[in-house]
C-alpha cells in the first residue's frame, strides 16, 4: 500500500500526562543508567487505560473478551475522521446522523478535547458520547469508534455507552488526538500492547494518508 504520510494519534506518555480523574498511575524508573551501567534500562508503570488505549469488553462486562482476544481486524484498516468540533457538552445521536456512517466503518471523533494540552489536569467536562449515539453506532453496526479524551462516557451509573458499544464487539479506542489531523479519510493503525487476561491496554494509533 502507498501512502504519502504517517500521522501519530496517540497521546505523548509522561508522569506529567493527563490522567483520569488525576489518578496517579504512571511511574518511570531507572532499572540500569548509562553512568553505573553503560547502559539504560528503565521500569515503566502504567495504568490499562492510560493515554491511548483500546478498552477490551471485560473492562465493564464480567463475562467480556479481555484485550489480547480483541480482534486486531477492527482497529486496522479504512477510517474516517469526523468533525464534531462544534459539539459543546456530548455528542448526540443527532450529531452523528447527519454522516453517513455505515456498517464495518472505524469512525474517529475529533470534537474539541482534542484541543486539550496533553498535561492538563484531567477535564470533568470532556465531551462524551451519550447513550443514544453509542446504541446508534451500534444499529449503523460500525467495526470501532476512538474518542480524543481519557473515557467515552462521563459518570453514566449504568456505564450505557460502554455497555451497548462493548457488548456489540465495537472497537473502542480512548485517548486519541486529532489537533493536527484534518477531518477526512484514513487508513488507521491502532495497536494495544499485548498484554494477557487485562480489560484493556495503551496502544500507539497512527493514521496513513493515502
Ligand atoms: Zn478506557
Amino acid at each position: 500500500m502507498k501512502f504519502k504520510n504517517i500521522i501519530d494519534i496517540s497521546w505523548p506518555i509522561t508522569e506529567h500526562m493527563t490522567e483520569y480523574k488525576n489518578q496517579k498511575s504512571i511511574a518511570c524508573t531507572d532499572l540500569a543508567t548509562f553512568e553505573q551501567d553503560k547502559y539504560r534500562k528503565s521500569i515503566l508503570r502504567l495504568s490499562s487505560h492510560t493515554g491511548t488505549h483500546v478498552d477490551a469488553p471485560s473492562h465493564f462486562l464480567e463475562q467480556g473478551k479481555t484485550i489480547d482476544q480483541v480482534s486486531l481486524g477492527s482497529l486496522v484498516g479504512s477510517c474516517r475522521v469526523l468533525d464534531l468540533t462544534a459539539v459543546q457538552e456530548k455528542i448526540t445521536r443527532q450529531d452523528l446522523e447527519k454522516y453517513d456512517i455505515c456498517a464495518d466503518q472505524i469512525i474517529l471523533l475529533k470534537t474539541k478535547n482534542s484541543f486539550c494540552q496533553p498535561t492538563d489536569l484531567f477535564n470533568p467536562n470532556f465531551i462524551y458520547i451519550e447513550e443514544a449515539a453509542a446504541r446508534y453506532l451500534a444499529d449503523c453496526k460500525i467495526k470501532a469508534i476512538g474518542i480524543d479524551y481519557l473515557g467515552i462516557e462521563r459518570n453514566q451509573p449504568g456505564h450505557e455507552t460502554h455497555d451497548v458499544l462493548l457488548r456489540n464487539d465495537i472497537g473502542l479506542i480512548e485517548g486519541l488526538r486529532f489537533a493536527h489531523v484534518e477531518p477526512g479519510n484514513y487508513f488507521l493503525c491502532c495497536l494495544p500492547i499485548a498484554v494477557q487476561g487485562l480489560d484493556g491496554a495503551p496502544a500507539r494509533a497512527i493514521l496513513l494518508e493515502i
